[in-house]
């Protein structure tokens, strides 16, 4: 038996042109998969995934630039990937470089996504879309998750939605107080918000602090 220097072992054939793939014009990916050079460019024009495995390719010197279509459909390919906290920082990080109007687009669809598939990351989004919301929108966005939340009983979603506001200022927590009175006053909403999602966020790993807050909340706007 012969082993085969390194560069010679074939490569094996590209498969989006079905051709061989040579050391000299062949590109591998985070995820080892190899393509040409050309045709994985091609590919990733329109495209944000391995055309093999699915695992998201981000570029991070294109994220500032990328039209906001792709960050939205970014997202949902983020939330499922296992480096999903490391790309949520990538595409976080590149926000700055946009107009207030893109970044609010932006940080509403990803909190969107997060309620539905990573709740724990909705503290993150809260945390951003406070800084780049008005008040009143910040907690109309805010107000319709929770009420979202409760119609489909997501008990994870609403402990850290209500985790999510541990820092807002003071007038701005009255005012949502205020506002989920409303929305909590049926008595079937406020036993289950106060037996169910209450022992969650008591038991949740988030510091202390933040827990004693989110906790002070739900129990002012469900009294
Ligand atoms: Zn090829
Ligand atoms: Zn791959």
């Amino acid at each position: 038996m012969t082993t085969s220097p390194v560069a010679f072992r074939p490569l094996g054939l590209c498969t989006i042109c079905q051709e061989d793939l040579t050391p000299a014009d062949s590109r591998q990916m985070i995820c080892t998969h190899l393509f040409h050079q050309a045709c994985i460019g091609q590919w990733l024009e329109n495209h944000d995934t391995c055309p093999l495995c699915r695992v998201v390719f981000l570029i991070e010197a294109d994220l500032p630039t990328l039209p906001v279509w792709r960050i939205d459909r970014l997202w949902h390919q983020i939330f499922f990937s296992p480096h999903r906290r490391t790309q949520m920082a990538q595409v976080l990080h590149s926000l700055p470089h946009r107009s207030p109007y893109d970044q609010r687009r932006i940080l509403t669809e990803a909190f969107d996504v997060a309620i539905q598939s990573d709740p724990q990351s909705i503290p993150i989004f809260l945390n951003r879309l406070k800084w780049i919301l008005h008040l009143r929108q910040f907690n109309a966005l805010l107000t319709r998750a929770l009420q979202n939340a409760i119609v489909q009983r997501q008990r994870d979603s609403l402990v850290h939605l209500f985790l999510g506001t541990a820092n807002l200022r003071s007038e701005h927590r009255s005012q949502l107080i205020r506002a989920l009175r409303r929305v909590f006053s049926d008595e079937d909403v406020k036993i289950f918000l106060v037996n169910d999602v209450l022992p969650g966020l008591r038991r949740c790993t988030h510091p202390p602090k933040m827990r004693r807050k989110a906790i002070g909340l739900l129990l002012k706007s469900t009294a």
